[in-house]
């Protein structure tokens, strides 16, 4: 059959919409329910203007560990009101490398990469003072850069925290005030942490923080635990998913859901560690031995630190004609590097505290001391970042947020420019790209002056 003519419009729907753009560029209006807007049209241009609220108020949630393509486990209506009203990454948010907890925790909220914001690892020593950092250390020498609750309160807006990896060290403008910045503590039901966040809104307006996060540790602690195809991993979406439903359903109870901007992410993905995936370094002992003294962890980022005498540069040499070599089992499944060689698009290897030899695991792989055979068969995180599975979820919903909108994926260090640019306030400099979050918001209406009107 031959090809019907090109027509100015496919179908009547298309038509519609075009038109509908038409009247909305000419005519702002705020649509009470958009799902009518298919997935990846948007016919918005302009940002909505706040109706309760006197300024813009960001909750960014973060829910560890939640795999993207978890939000088609099982029903998940309040997810996915969120995204069919907002903006999402369509094939999800890119972690930073290594894609563990506590660095893409802190890049979100610093928009750098752990070369820069120093938190390289979950737990490391740093070479020069000999002291350990642990998930627990709040010692600000650590912490580098400026997280977003710092960059609120020094343009003179207020912040609250809510267990966010760093948010207890006192830095700069931040002091963690107690009563908007409680001490980890996991065993605080989620529903508590929610019912906190919507306390918020009952303050006088001028008393709302603009910036607050909360933090899940779910469905990250049952990934560890089963892979990320079991069903408890199901039971913790679905979990997730009530929360969120629960929030919506507080801020809309004070008549601020439209005017609040919610960002859902998490940190990374999750890949099952099943199937003889296992690597030993004894195993390595015809061409390098290496002390257990010597590693600072062993997967999914091996990082290994010889004492002053060995050359880093012969060990390499060695460790990879022993990998490469027929006799060591899953020897092909790990590359190792000196850090200075490392794959610049990891962006993992300026920091001084980044040990001086890495080894990146093939997706799913582990490395071990010896073999105690021991079959482990579980969940891990912390691999490249070009995988799928590390990939974790990105929804935008507020008033600078396109209804129904997909975007292409993107690295979460694109987020701390999204949050300054919502909340219209001057942020540090960082390693996101200036451009990319015009790119991805609704641009605020201009008056005839220029001023920003919000
Ligand atoms: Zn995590």
């Amino acid at each position: 059959m031959a090809r019907t003519s090109v027509k100015p419009f496919a179908s009547l729907s298309e038509l519609l919409f075009v038109l509908i753009g038409i009247s909305l560029a000419a005519a702002p209006i705020v649509f009470g329910s958009a799902n009518i807007l298919k997935a990846s049209y948007s016919v918005e241009n302009v940002a909505r203007s706040l109706v309760k609220l006197r300024r813009p108020v960001v909750i960014l949630i973060s829910s560890d560990g939640f795999r993207f393509g978890y939000q088609f486990k099982t029903s998940t209506p309040n997810i996915h009101r969120l995204i069919a009203n907002g903006t999402e990454a369509e094939r999800g948010l890119i972690p930073v490398y290594p894609t563990l907890t506590f660095p893409n925790h802190y890049a979100i909220v610093t928009g750098l990469y752990p070369d820069y914001h120093g938190i390289i690892a979950n737990w490391f020593t740093d070479p020069n003072s000999g002291e350990t950092f642990t998930t627990r250390s709040h010692e600000p020498h650590w912490w580098l850069g400026e997280p977003l609750w710092q960059t609120v309160v020094k343009n003179g807006l207020s912040a609250a925290t809510y267990f966010w990896p760093g948010s207890e060290v006192k830095k700069g403008s931040w002091n963690c005030p107690p009563k908007f910045c409680p001490p980890y503590n996991a065993s605080v039901p989620f529903e508590e942490r929610v019912d906190t966040v919507l306390g918020y809104f009952d303050l006088p307006s001028n008393e709302i923080p603009s910036f607050i996060n909360v933090y899940f540790e779910d469905p990250d602690s049952q990934g560890h635990r089963v892979g990320p195809d079991d069903p408890q991993i199901t039971e913790a979406v679905a979990n997730i998913d009530r929360l969120i439903g629960k929030l919506i359903a507080g801020l809309e109870k004070r008549g601020v859901f439209d005017d609040v901007t919610i960002i859902m992410v998490g940190d990374h993905g999750m890949v099952g560690t099943c199937d003889g995936k296992s690597l030993y370094l004894e195993d390595l002992a015809p061409w390098v031995q290496i002390p257990e003294s010597w590693v600072q962890s062993y997967y999914p980022l091996l990082a290994i630190r010889p004492p002053a005498g060995v050359s880093p540069a012969e060990v390499v040499k060695n460790m990879t004609e022993g990998l490469n070599s027929s006799t060591v089992r899953n020897g092909k499944n790990l590359k190792m590097f000196l850090k200075e060689d490392f794959p610049a698009r990891l962006h993992y290897s300026a920091n001084y505290r980044i040990s001086p030899i890495i080894g990146l695991l093939d997706e799913g792989f582990m490395v071990e001391q010896r073999n105690l055979n021991q079959r482990t068969c579980a969940g891990a995180h912390g691999y490249d970042n070009a995988y799928f599975s590390m990939r974790t979820i990105f929804i935008g919903h507020g008033p600078q947020f396109a209804r129904g909108r997909k975007v292409p994926s993107f690295e979460n260090v694109q987020i701390y420019n999204m949050v300054t640019s919502i909340l219209n306030i001057q942020g540090a400099s960082n390693n996101g790209t200036a451009s990319f979050a015009n790119s991805v918001l609704l641009p605020n209406r201009c008056d005839n002056e220029g001023s920003v009107v919000v």
